[in-house]
């Protein structure tokens, strides 16, 4: 008999686990309860990515995910993996090649460039830098249009999708989740994954379980749509800037955007004069709209992915870095739902290291 599962949130994440258990034989409903396609998703910056600042072990997880997105682009219809590169400097020239050493030597194709390359790269940049790396196999997706891919994906293999559809809490039956309560009343599963990204603390408040996640802000600014001045992904001490499959500059003070404190407008401004002062082409348009994300932040930075101890019939999948992580966290919840197995590259990421038990 197929498993029955409630995937409660339509972000990335829920998105892409809910299309792996379908293609996988499980009978799936998602639970949102917002729009489709998620709160930190829609307002990402969404780069594909296993750069520097991380430990090894999660390097390893991260280019597992990348290695994944290229089978998600050829098996999700209406998918468009750009696999653009990126061309990085927002690092010391002492720390910036002390990456290239570590990573190089993990298996990460970085090219060092020197200003003639990176104008060759990219012949937009008004002020190119000395010394930058490329990283011909980093990529980009339009977040909000690839949750959707998933979503739509998992509907025409049978996957029901209900939005506006609030998850109130967790239902409980002798230490077991046996469904979630909506509105409408309970729905009834066998297993319930909470892809809720910073929502889901409050739902595991409904069964006495709590964590330490954070959701910072992140700003990005949006530019009118111009044709096409950018080539790859550009991490620059200044801004993290890339150009959209619509022709719009996307930009923050780094990928993950910046807290714009109480003057999002003026942090926009600034931040849009820094895109007009660093691409050639980027006068001629004006900033068209800024985004406000919440990033769903574990304690340790690090996801939370799999069941949490003694609760049966529960699984967790919360991230950050989620749009780089999606293939991997539908393929692995998949194969640890329906099969019992538990890949050794998310064995650092159970949950219960963040959960305070019951
Ligand atoms: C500015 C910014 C830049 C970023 N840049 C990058 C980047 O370059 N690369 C990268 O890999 N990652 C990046 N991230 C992080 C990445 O976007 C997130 O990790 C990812 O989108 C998380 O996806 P999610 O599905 O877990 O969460 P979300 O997209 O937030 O989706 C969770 C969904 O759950 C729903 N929900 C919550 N509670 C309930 C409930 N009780 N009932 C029903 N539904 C519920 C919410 O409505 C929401 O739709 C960035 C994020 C931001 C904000």
């Amino acid at each position: 008999m197929k498993k029955r599962i409630i995937v409660v949130g339509a972000g990335i994440i829920g998105s892409s686990i809910a299309w792996h258990l379908a293609k996988a034989g499980a009978e799936v409903t998602v639970i949102e309860a917002n729009e489709l396609g998620g709160i930190a998703t829609r307002n990402s910056w969404a780069w594909i990515n296993a750069s520097w600042g991380n430990p090894e072990t999660y390097f390893r997880l991260r280019m597992r995910s990348m290695a994944e997105w290229q089978r998600i682009d050829r098996e999700v219809p209406g998918l468009n993996v750009d696999w653009c590169g990126g061309l990085l400097w927002d690092l010391p020239p002492d720390q910036l090649e002390a990456f290239a050493v570590e990573h190089s030597s993990w298996g990460y194709g970085i090219r060092r460039v020197n200003r003639a390359e990176a104008l060759h790269i990219e012949p937009n940049i008004k002020q190119p830098p000395d010394f930058a790396l490329h990283v011909a196999k980093e990529g980009k997706v339009e977040p909000l249009a690839t949750a959707l891919a998933f979503l739509a994906g998992a509907e025409a293999m049978g996957v029901k999708v209900l939005h506006n559809s609030h998850a109130k809490w967790l239902v409980e039956k002798n230490g077991r989740i046996t469904g979630v309560c909506i509105n409408e009343g309970v729905l009834h599963a066998d297993e319930v994954v909470i892809a809720a990204g910073a929502g889901a603390s409050t739902l595991l408040k409904s069964i006495g379980l709590s964590f330490d996640i954070g959701a910072p802000a992140g700003l990005l600014v949006h530019s009118k749509p111009l044709g096409e001045v950018l080539h790859t992904l550009l991490m620059t001490p200044e801004l993290h800037v890339r150009q959209t499959s619509e022709g719009r500059l996307v930009a923050g003070a780094d990928f993950s955007g910046s807290d714009p404190a109480d003057d999002p407008q003026g942090a926009a401004a600034a931040l849009y004069q820094k895109v007009q002062d660093m691409v050639i082409g980027a006068e001629q348009v004006e900033m068209d709209f800024h985004t406000l994300g919440f990033r769903p932040t574990p304690g340790d930075g690090f996801p939370m992915i799999g069941r949490p101890q003694n609760c049966e019939g529960l699984y967790l999948a919360v991230m950050h870095s989620g749009i780089t992580l999606a293939p991997a966290a539908g393929l692995f919840a998949t194969a640890e739902l329906l099969e019992g197995k538990r890949d050794p590259l998310i064995a650092p990421y159970h949950p219960d290291r963040l959960l305070n038990a019951k």
